[in-house]
């Protein structure tokens, strides 16, 4: 169509922010079946902190998965403005936009064995390049993004929102589909007292799921900060338990499950422990931690997003634990991860208001980057941007 519109890139372009917000041409329509969406929300992810702290960046396992550079955010809520012929979807619509782009929106065919049974999260052709040269929206240039004024997206990639779920507190769909599909990959039994290692936005949409599909398991969580520490009491956590140096806090873990610390200092470990523990900081310390307290045969779900660590496996193979990796979406038993979220979200499972701490226009990107990242002093939950 001609007309420009505004992203922000992660373009190392200015020595002082890796990223810029630059003019680029509106996305036409890949195809009949594809739309526009006009962003209404954009949330910045861990995933995205990421990319913005070099202590936790990412693997370079991941490099042939994304672009440089790279249209950013995708944590995707808004209106369709555009809709092609064969979308099925009509102009106006209010949805939640899956950032995955898997073999159906690629028009590849035939689907891979993974899209042909809904579990798009582990598609063969995420590295094919065809369409696209990166994996999903967020991590590819060209379509448009969750940081940009428009994106397009594939009608298999389209959500519509229930009534009465605000288009603004739909972007909180991502981290809470996240956490939902995590679970639905290995999950717990209902009654099991379970443990999330982390109160950032993952976590507390990992305890609100927890919450919600598993209503018998106690929660239990360990927090770094009081302000989220006091949103996990408000989503219900049986037990909230504060990070302390030197591993202090499993004294207070072991309590709760009954059972004795064993060793000294920094090598500590519960001698039994939570039967399911979900890592949801991605650091080599809260890894380390969610191993050391996981139960004898007990799973441990990696939602972190953790790169290369220096990780202590001994408790893997001496607990005998199951780990089970999860990434993005799909659809677990028949429901994609997605639209469970928006129902968990107009049912105010996750109230937005406990997570949604700052909303900021998409040319102050760097502040909502900064605060965002400073989560100890801002008290950051859920960052959002609104083109
Ligand atoms: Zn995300
Ligand atoms: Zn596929």
């Amino acid at each position: 169509m001609g007309s420009t519109m505004r992203v922000v890139q992660l373009d190392f372009a200015d020595a002082a922010f890796p990223a810029s917000l630059v003019d680029a041409p509106v996305p036409d329509l890949p195809g009949p079946d594809w739309v526009r969406v006009d962003v209404a929300a954009g949330g910045i992810c861990g995933s995205d902190l990421h990319l913005f702290n070099q202590a936790t960046g990412p693997a370079q396992s991941l490099s042939g998965f994304v672009v440089l550079p790279m249209d950013l955010g995708h944590e995707i809520a808004g209106h369709v403005v555009e809709a092609g012929p064969t979308s099925g979807i009509a102009e106006g619509t209010a949805v939640a936009v899956d950032p995955v782009i898997a073999c159906e929106a690629r028009g590849i065919k035939p689907m891979c064995r993974h899209c042909a049974n809904g579990r798009v999260s582990a598609c063969h052709n995420f590295g094919s390049r065809v369409l696209t040269r990166g994996m999903g929206l967020g991590f590819t240039a060209g379509l448009g993004s969750g940081w940009a004024d428009a994106v397009v997206a594939h009608r298999s990639m389209i959500h519509p929102l229930p009534v009465d779920l605000p288009v603004q507190n739909a972007a909180l769909h991502e981290p809470l589909s996240i956490a939902i599909h995590g679970l639905m990959r290995t999950p717990p039994d209902n009654g099991d007292p379970v443990l999330i290692v982390g109160a950032g936005i993952i976590g507390l949409c990992a305890a609100a799921a927890v919450g919600a599909l598993f209503p018998a398991s106690p929660i239990t969580i360990l927090a770094k900060h009081d302000h989220q520490a006091r949103a996990a009491r408000a989503l219900g956590a049986a037990n909230v338990v504060m990070l302390a140096d030197a591993g202090a806090h499993f004294d207070a873990l072991a309590d709760i499950v009954d059972t004795p610390v064993r060793g000294k200092g920094a090598g500590r470990m519960l001698a039994r422990g939570f039967p399911y523990v979900v890592e949801a900081v991605g650091t080599e310390s809260a890894v380390t931690d969610t191993l050391r307290l996981a139960d004898g045969r007990g799973t441990v779900l990696l939602l972190g997003a953790a790169g290369i660590s220096n990780v202590d496996l001994s408790p893997l193979w001496f607990k005998e634990l199951s780990v089970v990796g999860s990434f993005c979406h799909a659809s677990d038993n028949g429901t994609h991860s997605i639209d469970s979220a928006l129902e968990l979200l107009a049912s105010n499972t996750l109230p937005p208001d406990l997570v949604i701490t700052h909303t900021f226009p998409l040319d102050a990107y760097r502040d909502a980057v900064n605060v965002a990242l400073d989560r100890g002093a801002s008290a950051a939950i859920k960052v959002l941007l609104t083109p």
